[in-house]
This record gives C-alpha cells, structure tokens and sequence, in this order.
C-alpha cells in the first residue's frame, strides 16, 4: 500500500489492524512511497551482528578483545599481552608490526581538544532492578524513543560480544545494582546520542567478563561500551569520531583500528559519575598509534 506521511493512513483506509509501518521518505515503487514492513536500520544493524558472528577470524577477535582491548593507562600490560596472543598463534605478528607504524602517516588529524562540557553530563539517579536482570529497564528515551533493557546492551543479538551482569557482576568486584547504574548513565551520555545521530550504531559490547588484560578497563563496571556502524566505511569511522569527540558526554573516547580480524574499526566510550576527563586518543591494534598518553583524532584507514 502506498505510504502516506502525517499518521492514521491505515486507519482512513480502512485497515486499523495495519500499525506496524515505518516511516520510508525516500523508498519508492513506481514512482509512489510505499511502507516498509520492517525497521531497515535495524536489519542492517542484525546483519552486521551476523557478519562480525560469522566472520572466520570471531573466536581469535573475542579472545583478543577479552584479553588486551586497550586502554590510555596501561600499554605495558596491553605490549605483554599482545606478545602472549603473538606466541600462542591467536595474533598474526606481521598485522602486529605494520599497525605499529600506523600512527606515523595518517591520512587525517584532528588534534582540536573537544570542548569542556564533554566532561559534564547527567551522573545521578539509581535503576530499579528487576527480579530477572537481563529484563531491568535501564533507560527509557525520549530522544530516540528506545527502551534499553540490560539484555538489549549486555546480550546478542543485540552485541556481538554477550556477558551476563547477573553472574559476572560480583565476580568482577562490584555488584548488579552498580553495574546498571553505569549501564544506564552510559547510555544517556554517550550511547543514546550517538545512535540518535547515526541510527546504524550498534554495541558490540558493554559490560565484559573482568580479563587478564587491561587491569585499568571500564567494560567491567559497565561503564565503557565499544560502537560500530552497519553502513560505515573504515574512513567514516574518523569522520563519525570527531562529531562523537564533540556532542557527546565521556570520560574517554578511543577511535580504534585493528589490522586483524574484520579490519573494522569501532569506538570505545566511557562515562564515569565520579569525573570525566574528556580523554581522545586514537588507537592501532590497541595501542596509542602516537605513543601513551598522546591525545587526538588521527585517520588511519589508509594504513
Ligand atoms: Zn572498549
């Protein structure tokens, strides 16, 4: 049936039974707008789940993401663990090495700090939590109009990597009732938003198991999640980044490229009710591409 924008067509026409359409302005059948019957951001988004899932290299990128996802404060640790992947065969030393030399010729640079209020935001406000925790509602938006369940960002098929708050949250030396907490704080400050402006935004993971890398990471406090876009080419990623740097509320922010695996890059953010540093750095193989501590947007799709 042709689509006809300003509500109630299915109504007029005769058909109340018919709710479930989405707005498809640009959409067309012979030259007439026509519904769709399915959201397609959100079809793409399970696609790119489905292809990050399937991809040959997804066991070697989960063991490398649980183990030396990187953080600004500890590239000894990331350097040590890096070494251990490299020896037992799960990292390809060559990626490794080229990525090393990524941050010397990047394509792009936007050393421009972000602006102050990136380190203001909302940090009150508790979650209730439910009896199941996965059903906890973290956060309802008005900005997007999105109900956020812990499952919706801790579990597939909305992230590509699944962990589960209600067994892992004491284990990783903090409890479910913070975990969600941050969860929620996380979204309003930095998930909602980004999705806002880029409806093709999905995590691919928030809350994480407690590894043996990176002894400094927000992911198991539930306060850091990693983004990736569905319709983003590896060049968006730094243009997506700098509007990310600066109309979003973070502690830290990372651009992140990897040489192995997909070869995608992501965002990781960070929000923390204690105090937000407004921290930007861009990382190779999760490791500052231009040495610890050195803050800035580099593009480094050309390497
Ligand atoms: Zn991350």
């Amino acid at each position: 049936m042709p689509y006809v924008a300003g509500g109630g067509p299915q109504l007029a026409g005769g058909s109340p039974e018919v709710l479930d359409v989405f707005h498809s302005p640009n959409v067309f059948a012979n030259n007439v707008q026509i519904a769709l019957w399915q959201d397609p951001v959100e079809s793409a988004i399970a696609a790119a789940i489905a292809f990050e899932i399937n991809h040959p290299d997804f066991a070697k990128t989960v063991a490398v993401v649980e183990a030396i996802e990187g953080d600004s404060e500890s590239p000894d640790v990331v350097a040590s663990q890096q070494k251990v992947l490299i020896d037992n065969g799960t990292l390809d030393k060559e990626s490794v090495v080229n990525g090393d030399i990524a941050g010397k010729s990047p394509a792009k640079a936007d050393e421009a700090p972000p602006p102050a209020e990136v380190t203001q935001g909302e940090t009150g406000g508790a979650v209730t939590v439910a009896g199941t925790v996965d059903e906890t509602v973290l956060y309802v938006s008005p900005l997007t109009g999105k109900t956020y369940k812990v499952k919706d960002v801790t579990k597939q098929p909305g992230v590509v990597f699944p962990y589960d708050v209600a067994t892992l949250a004491v284990e990783n030396g903090t409890t479910v009732q913070a975990v969600c907490d941050n969860l929620r704080l996380l979204i309003i400050n930095c998930f909602d938003p980004i999705k806002n402006q880029f409806p093709d935004a999905f995590m691919t993971c928030s809350f994480r198991k407690k590894g043996v890398g990176s002894p400094t990471s927000q992911h198991p406090l539930g306060m850091a999640c990693d983004i990736q876009y569905a319709k983003a080419s590896k060049a968006d990623y730094y243009i997506r980044a700098q509007w990310v740097k600066d109309n979003t509320k973070y502690d830290q922010f990372l651009l992140e490229y990897k040489t192995t695996g997909t070869g995608l890059p992501w965002h990781h953010i960070s929000f923390n009710k204690a105090g937000n540093r407004g921290q930007v750095c861009t990382f190779m193989n999760d490791k500052n591409c231009k040495g610890p501590g050195v803050t800035g947007l580099y593009d480094l799709s050309n390497g």
